[in-house]
């Protein structure tokens, strides 16, 4: 089972397919539906097939993909998750919308540009303290490849010049945008910036915050979406898989205690270091 194809079980498309939600009408990235909870029959549940969310206007019932199945289905959201992504997914309503709304580049390239953006980038002294003091060596942090989040506005519009005169393009890449004098930059937090791979490529950037952000995460995504041509970044979830054993694990008739689901990046890193012979998944926003 390929990663996509995990995301795709995981869709709030399929999941209103598995539910058999009665579609109303849809708009861009949003479907409206019947809602199961109040039974409103106007559309007025929302469901963002780019966050996997949906919310009832009516109702107020709110939440993730995940979340909605197992609702639905009186289990619990581990056991959603498990049942999701051992069942055939059913999303082509979803391919349909993304194709439409996502102006995200490739994995491949935005791969090319990510490893270039964090090659001309450091990791500074306090950062790889942290991270010595959670349990990494300098070699995995440097094969993980951790680095600083520059603030510098200069410093950043430098670092995106050198990326264009390489030959690449920003737009399209969550996390860049380009300022009041269209000079290209990125989203800044005082942080450690932490690769998201899938497929082996870099396909997106966690930010693990030095302070924490509205009290309950110190971890965030590297987007972009509200910022004159930036990116969204998707909600990726990320899964590590053990060294020897490869994709082919997941598609086995999974034994739960071989999946350790972890909320934060630099946990699953960790995690996956001490416990190679297992699954590490970072799921956002869903609370197993
Ligand atoms: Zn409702």
């Amino acid at each position: 089972m390929k990663n996509n194809d995990i995301y795709n079980c995981l869709s709030i498309v399929n999941v209103k397919n598995k539910l058999g939600l009665q579609e109303i009408h849809s708009l861009g990235n949003i479907i409206y539906v019947r809602c199961p909870f109040c039974n409103s029959t106007n559309g007025a549940m929302k469901l963002n097939t780019l966050n996997n969310s949906y919310i009832c206007k009516d109702c107020g019932e709110s939440g993730y993909a995940i979340g909605l199945y197992a609702k639905n289905k009186y289990i619990t959201n581990k056991e959603a998750y498990i049942r999701l992504i051992k069942d055939s997914c059913e999303v082509e309503d979803n391919i349909r919308t993304s194709i439409v709304i996502n102006n995200k580049k490739s994995n491949e390239e935005l791969d090319d540009v990510y490893r270039i953006f964090l090659n001309l980038l450091t990791l500074n002294d306090i950062h790889k303290n942290k991270l010595l003091k959670l349990g990494f060596t300098l070699e995995d942090t440097k094969r993980i490849g951790f680095k600083s989040i520059p603030t510098n506005e200069n410093t950043k519009i430098a670092i995106c010049k050198k990326i264009i005169k390489n030959g690449y393009e920003l737009c399209g890449v969550p996390g860049f945008f380009q300022d009041q004098r269209l000079r290209w930059n990125f989203v800044s937090h005082s942080g450690i910036f932490i690769p998201v791979i899938d497929n082996c490529k870099i396909v997106s950037l966690r930010i693990h915050l030095d302070k924490m952000y509205s009290t309950d995460t110190s971890d965030i995504w590297f987007s972009s979406n509200n910022k004159y041509n930036g990116t969204k970044a998707s909600n990726n979830i990320m899964i590590l898989y053990p060294e020897k054993e490869k994709i082919h694990l997941i598609k086995d008739n999974r034994n739960v205690n071989n999946i350790i689901i972890v909320s934060e990046m630099l946990l699953a890193y960790k995690i996956h270091k001490q416990y190679r012979d297992k699954i590490v998944i970072r799921s956002t926003k869903c609370n197993f």
